[in-house]
């Protein structure tokens, strides 16, 4: 699978307490399939903190991304829980893209 928003920039597997996610080694962004979001929810969040290093970038955020899975143009979507942030959600499979530095934000502190 290939990053949504870096061209031909393979996603790398990243681990999290038994959870295999897929992380662009480029911009640092993550990919989330819909089964691995709701494991997610039962990870500690100090434990996910591996996974939210980067720094985003306002051109990238905004660079309309396809899905590594089915190619589906991903839908801009407000995060409920800081609106400022969006992310990138695929209508087809529901699986999720953070942009690089996006989980960090998400994380409670
Ligand atoms: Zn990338
Ligand atoms: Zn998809």
């Amino acid at each position: 699978m290939n990053c949504p928003k870096c061209p031909n920039v393979p996603l790398q597997p990243a681990r999290v307490r038994g959870l295999e996610v897929d992380q662009c080694p480029d911009c640092r962004g993550v990919w989330f399939d819909e089964q691995e979001l709701a494991r997610l929810l039962l990870v500690k969040p100090a434990e996910l903190k591996p996974l939210a290093r980067g720094h985003g970038s306002a051109s990238l955020d905004a660079k309309p991304g396809r899905c590594p899975r089915d190619g589906d143009a991903l839908m801009r979507v407000r995060s409920a829980r800081d609106r400022e942030v969006v992310v990138d959600v695929c209508p087809r499979c529901r699986g999720l893209w953070l942009d690089g530095g996006e989980l960090a934000r998400l994380l409670p502190e």
